[in-house]
This record gives structure tokens, C-alpha cells and sequence, in this order.
């Protein structure tokens, strides 16, 4: 070994490259000048050794103390680290594995994902996903649960591929812990399903009747403005009744308030049953009914008020058998028309129907 490659020897062994005088004084010109320029290049060596010994321990504690599962994998999926919180998860869930399924999550192995509920399907979209990001430096996110019963849990995972400037490829990849948020949005969402019912249950209230389950007056003008503009814009046509029940005050009179409430219902029951769903049915006042039928012209809503009022005659009657009727008012819309105008019209129409005896359908077209 000549002098050179003992200095070189002792040089890599040296931490801190100060040389003995006796020794210095023992080297020619050229082999001092080859030392210093030896110790040059080691000492920046060694600098950039330390910042990356140093760099390495930083990394390394960062991801340790992170509170989230992390593993880096390289371009085989072989685990290059994985951290503490990695470690748990992996074995919490392994407990019921054999102990060769462990093997898989040591740092140095192939990941097998032998996670002891990693459905056959989760795992191979697993192995697929991280394949994926792997070759395509991409990040790909997914859900997945693991455990069963009450201690499931639900994780959401990242993979991130990425390229080394050494054209090493490699990924990492993060869990979240995802089941308090999951509680939480559950939670949430019944309260929604709760809300939506209570809306729903409010604004039923609000537009219906609660003896009859008619809508009520509140919603009459948006129903009839609603035909007016089908009919001004697309030309449909649509026709009213005005239902109002003959001499109701006797019935009350005669048998009480409690059947005259059933005789409403029961009314609004019939008419029901023999209107279409899209047709609507108001209470207008105390025993006064006004229906919208849509897309009746003259000559349909004539017809269907003639069967109402059959209808009614030959099915309600009082406690004591007496036919209980109606008289009916009957108009269609006429191009141009107000509501204000139609609604006098088939005001007007119901009014004759009563001063002509009642139990009677009175129409104009
Ligand atoms: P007409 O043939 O001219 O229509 O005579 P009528 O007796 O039916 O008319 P009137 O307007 O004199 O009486 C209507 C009655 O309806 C008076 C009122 O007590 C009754 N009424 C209004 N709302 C209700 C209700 O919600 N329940 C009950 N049971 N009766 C009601
Ligand atoms: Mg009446
Ligand atoms: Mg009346």
C-alpha cells in the first residue's frame, strides 16, 4: 500500500481530517498537495453526508410523530417505510390473521394487503390502485372500511406515485381515519330526513284543510294563476266548479255539528275518488268547494259536474236517509278572461243553480 492510499484510508476513517505535524512532515511536496486536495473533497463529502444523516432523521421523526398511517412503497410496492400509526393500524386489524399474514407490512416486503377484512375486491383495487400511481406518478383516493361490526371503521386512502430525479419510481401513501366524520354525516342525514319530513308535514298544514284534507283557500289564487298561464302560454284550457251543499245549515240544525263535519268529509271523499289527481280540490268556504279541472273544456267540466252531483245524490244522505245534495256552478276559461271575471261567472252560475231549485248543475260556457 503506498503512502497515498494510507492517507486515503485514514482519511475516510477520520472524522475530523486534522493531521498530525510528525505525520505532515513525513510527506513530500506532491503527496501534501495530494492530501490537501484529498481532504478537500472528503470534507465536502463528508458535510453532504451529515446534512443527509441529518435530513434522513428529521424525515424520519416527521413522519413518525405524524398522526396519520404512512408507508412509502417502491416501484415493486416493497415497503421502503412505514410509520408507527402504519404499524398500528395494520396490526389492529391483523389480530385475527395468521401470523404470516404479518410478514406482509414489515418494511423490506412486498405489501400483500393481507388486512384480516380487506374484502377480495378491496384489495385487488388496492394492488391496482397503487400499481397505477406508481406508474403514472398519479394520486388516486379511496374509501374503504375496515373491521367489523362496531369496531369498524372507515378509512379513506391517498396514494401519491411520484418519480425520484433519478428516475426511481416509488409512492406514498396515507389513511385517514374517516369514521368520526362518518358518525357525524349520519347523524346529519337523519336530521335531514327528519327535516325534510317536518317541512313536508308544514307545508301540508299549510296549504290543506285539516277537516277535509282539501287544499285550502291560502293556495286558490297560485292554483288559478297557474292555469291562467298554461292557458295563455301554451293554450290549454281549463274550466272551475263552484260546489256549494244544499240546505247544510239543517243538516247542522238537525243533527248536529259533529255530522255535518263527516258530511264535509265525506263529500271531499267522493269528489276524490271521482276527479283525476292533477284536478284540484278547495275548500272555498264553510260547505263551498271550488275545483279546477285541467284541460276540460266546456263541454267535459259540464259533464263531470252532472256525475258529481249524481254521485252525491245517490251516496250521502242524512242520519235519518234523507239525500243529502249539492248545487254546482260551472265555468270555462274564455281566452282573455281575468280570474276575477271567471270566478264571478261561475259564482253567478252556482247562484242560479240554488234560486232554480237546488240539486242542479247550472253551467255557461
Ligand atoms: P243553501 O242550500 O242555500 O246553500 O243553504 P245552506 O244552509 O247550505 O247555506 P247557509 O250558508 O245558510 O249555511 C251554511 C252552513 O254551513 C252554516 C255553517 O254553520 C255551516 N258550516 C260552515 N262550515 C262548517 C264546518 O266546518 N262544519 C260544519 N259542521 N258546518 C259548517
Ligand atoms: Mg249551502
Ligand atoms: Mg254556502
Amino acid at each position: 500500500m503506498s503512502i497515498s492510499d494510507n492517507c486515503y484510508q485514514w482519511l475516510m476513517n477520520m472524522q475530523n481530517f486534522d493531521v498530525e505535524e510528525s505525520f505532515w512532515n513525513k510527506l513530500s511536496k506532491e503527496e501534501q498537495e495530494q492530501f490537501c486536495a484529498l481532504r478537500e473533497k472528503n470534507l465536502a463529502g463528508y458535510e453532504e453526508y451529515k446534512r443527509l444523516k441529518e435530513v434522513k432523521e428529521y424525515f424520519i421523526n416527521s413522519f413518525e410523530v405524524l398522526p396519520l398511517p404512512m408507508a412509502i412503497k417502491d416501484e415493486n410496492r416493497k415497503l421502503m417505510f412505514v410509520n408507527e400509526e402504519y404499524k398500528k393500524i395494520v396490526r389492529m386489524h391483523q389480530a385475527h390473521e395468521e401470523n404470516s399474514a404479518r410478514k406482509g407490512h414489515e418494511e423490506g416486503q412486498i405489501e400483500i394487503t393481507n388486512l384480516a377484512n380487506f374484502s377480495d375486491e378491496t384489495k385487488e383495487a388496492f394492488l391496482e390502485n397503487c400499481k397505477y400511481a406508481i406508474e403514472h406518478s398519479a394520486i388516486v383516493q379511496q374509501e374503504f372500511t375496515l373491521g367489523r361490526g362496531v369496531d369498524q371503521q372507515n378509512y379513506i386512502y391517498w396514494l401519491t406515485g411520484f418519480e425520484t430525479s433519478d428516475k426511481k419510481r416509488g409512492l406514498v401513501s396515507i389513511y385517514y381515519d374517516d369514521s368520526f366524520f362518518q358518525s357525524i354525516l349520519k347523524r346529519l342525514n337523519r336530521k335531514i330526513v327528519d327535516l325534510e319530513k317536518e317541512q313536508q308535514n308544514i307545508i301540508r298544514n299549510s296549504t290543506l284543510d285539516p277537516l277535509t284534507g282539501a287544499y285550502n283557500r291560502q293556495v286558490l289564487s297560485g292554483f288559478l294563476e297557474e292555469a291562467l298561464k298554461n292557458a295563455k302560454e301554451m293554450g290549454k284550457p281549463f274550466s272551475i266548479l263552484m260546489i256549494d251543499i244544499d240546505h247544510f245549515k239543517q243538516v247542522n240544525d238537525t243533527y248536529g255539528h259533529l255530522i255535518g263535519d263527516q258530511v264535509l268529509q265525506l263529500l271531499v271523499m267522493l269528489l276524490q275518488k271521482t276527479l283525476r289527481d292533477r284536478d284540484y280540490i278547495i275548500r272555498f268556504g264553510g260547505e263551498e268547494f271550488l275545483i279546477i279541472l285541467h284541460d276540460a273544456v266546456f263541454e267535459n267540466a259540464r259533464r263531470i259536474a252532472e256525475r258529481i252531483r249524481k254521485i252525491v245524490e245517490s251516496n250521502m244522505s242524512t242520519p235519518t236517509h234523507q239525500p243529502i245534495t249539492i248545487s254546482i256552478g260551472v265555468a270555462s276559461y274564455h281566452e282573455g278572461e281575468e280570474i276575477k271575471g271567471l270566478l264571478q261567472r261561475v259564482d253567478d252560475n252556482l247562484y242560479k243553480a240554488k234560486t232554480s231549485g237546488r240539486n242542479r248543475v247550472v253551467p255557461s260556457e
